[in-house]
């Protein structure tokens, strides 16, 4: 409680702290709620979990917008000498509130109510590979995400408050910076490795099946090896695999299982793990208020990303399992620590983003901005988006979608009323690869941590320069205030070329 204070010092802040807790609650419980859903809830639940968390979400709005808490948070605003911490804690809050303010309550329901309706035809749609059962879906979803962006204001650009909400400061201005600094030399890169007399795009080791029962125990072995801590986390199974951050003591992550292609759970567990620790390691001192969480979608991609990637996907921590990898299955007993190096690393250009490698990633998310710009610009219309779609993917990588589902079809973001959060991928990507420079830098090669056992190391650094920040600062302040240095493609551009030109 000392330390508690020494952070947050001042009265005022110590009595919105104190309104803070509600809310805090309500949002654990709703986290518990979620992921129970995608776990273990019988679908029989999904009505009344919808009702509950509903009436949960308006509790915490009702609690945000008290006038009395509003006042508070104007009383610290105002006052002198203030810590970054309770700077920070004005900032994040009126954030929320703000965002409480402009959007009507009606305007809400109306766009959950279109959202809901969007996933089903969506569903539908993509079962079916047909865009027009959800092309009127999608032409409301757009005319409301404008509206929303109406109410939440703007100066240039609609998306502008869109990505905000995700990536709290980044307008269409810096987003175009971005992906203009990575369009040509990734386009270049693909070219590069796919021209090379050497290159494959299909590897034996795809299609070999396995084990699901000691695939499941080789992940579990991972974490252990990666330090898991089975005391405030555990592993569970889901379709999509995803993490529920309840508190630094209980952070939950799942992973998923298919017949063959065991990379996609060995890398989703180590990527939802990369999620985890971020929260896990947080500051115990901010536990309860507004900063002890994860800050924006990018930093936390960063670390799912950093772990997957530099870790999940490295030779090291590939040899260290080999014996387990070559018990998975016959296909697999006679693998090298190179095969399946290469079958982890290997680059393609595909169609579907959730399967695509390091290098391509990128591109998938380039498609999606452009295109949904262009669509809040009116420049595209909703008829004409199943050929944009298509003509981008050739125009960039090379491969035309076979059907709908398989291109325009496949995400479920558009069909939630969700645009401006696919540019966070990218971006968080590119973060852990400035995370690695740095760490490298200090602490030396990632690879030779994972060989000698200085996953700890790897660990403390990451806590120290990030997780322990919580949303204290935002991407930019961050990065500035861990590196010195400002976001910047070129580390991932960098780390690319070593790795595959
Ligand atoms: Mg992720």
């Amino acid at each position: 409680m000392k330390a508690k204070m020494k952070k947050f010092p001042s009265k005022i802040a110590q009595k919105i702290l104190k309104q803070y807790k509600p809310i805090w609650a309500q949002k654990y419980l709703i986290g518990l709620a979620d992921w129970d859903l995608n776990t273990y809830m019988p679908e029989g639940g999904a009505k009344a979990r919808g009702e509950a968390v509903g009436q949960a979400e308006s509790i915490i709005q009702q609690k945000y917008l008290q006038p009395e808490l509003q006042k508070d948070l104007d009383r610290l605003q105002n006052l002198e000498n203030k810590t970054i911490y309770e700077k920070a804690l004005v900032r994040v809050m009126k954030r929320e509130i703000e965002h409480y303010k402009k959007l009507p309550p009606e305007f809400v329901a109306e766009f959950n109510r279109t959202a809901s309706e969007g996933q089903i035809a969506w569903r539908n749609a993509k079962k079916n590979s047909d865009f027009s059962i959800f092309r009127d879906h999608l032409a409301k979803l757009i005319k409301l995400t404008l509206e929303k962006a109406e109410y939440l204001g703007y100066k240039n650009h609609p998306y502008d408050p869109l990505i905000d909400e995700f990536e709290e400061g980044w307008t269409v201005k810096d987003l175009d910076k971005y992906f203009e600094s990575i369009r040509t030399p990734l386009k270049e890169l693909i070219k590069t490795i796919t021209s090379k007399k050497d290159y494959k795009p299909e590897h034996k080791l795809e299609k070999a099946k396995y084990d699901l029962e000691k695939m499941k125990r080789l992940n579990h072995k991972i974490l252990e090896f990666l330090k898991f801590n089975k005391n405030y986390s555990r592993l569970d199974t889901a379709p999509h695999p995803f993490t529920s951050e309840m508190t630094t003591t209980d952070t939950r992550i799942t992973t998923r299982y298919s017949e063959a292609d065991f990379r996609a759970p060995w890398t989703a567990t180590v990527h939802e793990f990369g999620h985890m620790i971020y929260e896990v390691q947080g500051d115990p001192e901010l536990e309860y208020t507004p900063l002890g969480e994860g800050t924006t979608l990018g930093v936390h991609e960063s670390q799912s990303r950093f772990y997957e990637n530099f870790i999940g996907r490295s030779k090291p921590l590939i040899e260290k399992f080999l014996p387990d990898i070559q018990k998975l299955g016959k296909q697999l007993q006679n693998a090298t620590t190179d095969d399946v190096f290469d079958y982890f690393n290997m680059v393609r250009p595909s169609l579907i983003r959730v399967e695509a490698d390091e290098v391509t990633y990128h591109m998938h998310i380039l498609i999606r901005y452009d295109l949904e710009k262009a669509l809040l610009e009116r420049k595209l219309k909703v008829d004409d988006l199943p050929e944009a779609w298509n003509s981008k993917y050739e125009e960039s990588l090379g491969i035309t979608p076979p059907n709908d589902a398989r291109g325009v079809l496949q995400d479920i973001h558009w069909s939630m009323g969700v645009f401006g959060y696919f540019p966070t991928y990218s971006i968080g990507t590119t973060l852990s690869a400035q995370w690695k420079h740095f760490l490298e830098k200090d602490i030396g090669s990632i690879n030779d941590l994972v060989s000698n056992n200085g996953i700890s190391q790897i660990h403390d650094w990451l806590k120290k320069n990030v997780h322990i920040h919580g949303k204290t600062y935002d991407l930019n302040n961050l990065v500035k205030f861990s590196t010195g240095s400002d976001f910047s493609s070129k580390f991932l551009l960098n780390y690319l070329q070593k790795k595959y030109a």
